[in-house]
């Protein structure tokens, strides 16, 4: 049974997720994120909040810690999102960038990388960062800078970062670089950079309510079997973000370019189906 809803058929199972996600927001999310105020640094209690009452986890496979089950669906995720936004806009941040930072390694990532870096996003007890925008490349994504070198073992990773979202306290960066000369979107690729990596700095830049900062790499070495995101290079992940979860990144106007509504891109196990049918209006 499927039920009309703002212009959009819900099925059971997606009203109760609704109801149930609204709920925890007012008991959960709302006193945790009104007792921080408006503290520009992450607050970790509410990500763990966010971890413990199940949220995080529907990002993530239950292999790696989380509880998705088959295909990720757009519908699922604005339904959540426009519940926490209502209620506690801090709380629909936070879920927002770990969605940012999680796909792109459940999208693209290898066994390895999907078992390091995944199970601890899903319990929320790390932030990751999702590092696209550069000086010169914001709405225009296309035009990245970053270049990344393979080296022998390692890649080494040149360029700037801005407006990044949780980077001063994120454990993972997921960055897009230039690997070869093709031009657009076609040389760039995604890599898992962690926090540690040499030649990486960040200097605190304050524009939005999470913590965030330039970033700087210098020629920083990330290992060659742990790095690179494989799938189709970024084009992929771009424009798959853009269906499911970049609300700020331009991946959207790619996406539509590219993907209609019922498509559907296999990668490894993950099936993504592209709904197209947007966030559902509600009065
Ligand atoms: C609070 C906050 C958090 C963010 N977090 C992240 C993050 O975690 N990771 C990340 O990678 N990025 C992040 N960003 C960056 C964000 O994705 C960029 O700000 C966005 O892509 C726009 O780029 P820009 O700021 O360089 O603006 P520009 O691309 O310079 O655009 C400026 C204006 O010009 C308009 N414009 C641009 N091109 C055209 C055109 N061809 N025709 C007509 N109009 C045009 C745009 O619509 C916009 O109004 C964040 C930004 C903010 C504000």
């Amino acid at each position: 049974m499927r039920f009309r809803d703002g212009g959009l058929d819900l099925s059971h199972d997606e009203q109760a997720l609704r109801d149930a996600v609204a709920q925890t927001a007012e008991k959960s999310f709302r006193p945790l994120a009104d007792a921080w105020g408006e503290r520009d640094e992450l607050n970790w209690e509410l990500a763990r909040a966010l971890g413990r009452e199940g949220l995080f986890p529907r990002l993530v496979p239950r292999a790696y810690g989380g509880s998705l089950e088959g295909p990720f669906r757009s519908v699922t995720l604005c339904l959540i999102r426009e519940e926490l936004a209502r209620t506690c806009a801090p709380a629909e941040e936070l879920f927002a960038i770990q969605g940012l930072g999680s796909h792109p390694i459940l999208l693209a990532g290898t066994e390895a990388q999907k078992a390091r870096w995944l199970p601890s996003l899903a319990s929320g007890e790390s932030v990751p960062a999702f590092a696209l925008t550069e000086p010169g490349a914001g709405s225009d994504a296309a035009a990245i800078a970053t270049r990344a070198e393979l080296r022998g073992d390692y890649w080494a990773l040149t360029g700037e970062k801005h407006f990044i979202s949780n980077a001063p306290v994120a454990s993972l960066y997921v960055v897009f670089a230039r690997t070869g000369s093709a031009p657009g979107t076609k040389g760039l690729s995604a890599f898992v950079v962690p926090k540690d990596a040499p030649g990486l700095t960040g200097a605190p830049m304050h524009i939005g309510r999470a913590p965030d900062c330039e970033l700087v790499l210098k020629d920083s070495r990330v290992s060659r079997r742990h790095a690179r995101l494989q799938a189709r290079g970024g084009v992929l992940v771009l424009t798959d973000l853009g269906s499911t979860n970049g609300t700020r990144v331009n991946g959207h106007r790619i996406t539509e370019m590219v993907l209609g509504a019922g498509d559907r891109i296999h990668v490894g196990e993950t099936t993504i189906v592209v709904d197209g049918s947007g966030v559902p209006a509600r009065p």
